[in-house]
């Protein structure tokens, strides 16, 4: 008997945690309360497959734009 080997589609592949998508489920996923950058959106869609997990997102929505360095340099 094999063991089935599947991609967990509720495992974010940023940190690998674990987390629920609402969009394989009936409830609307938690994603849709977060506003993120389409920038950030479209380099996410590059670098993951499938969704990231809320607390990922939401480091991501709240960093700011890429192209701003307010930071001390
Ligand atoms: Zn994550």
């Amino acid at each position: 008997m094999s063991t089935p080997v599947a991609v967990d589609p509720d495992r974010c592949p940023r940190c690998a945690g674990r987390f629920t998508c609402g969009a394989a489920g009936p409830a609307p996923c938690d994603c849709f309360t977060l506003t993120i950058d389409p920038g950030v959106l479209a380099d996410l869609r590059e670098r993951y497959f499938g969704c990231l997990c809320l607390a990922c997102l939401r480091e991501l929505s709240d960093a700011p734009s890429a192209g701003q360095t307010s930071g001390p340099v």
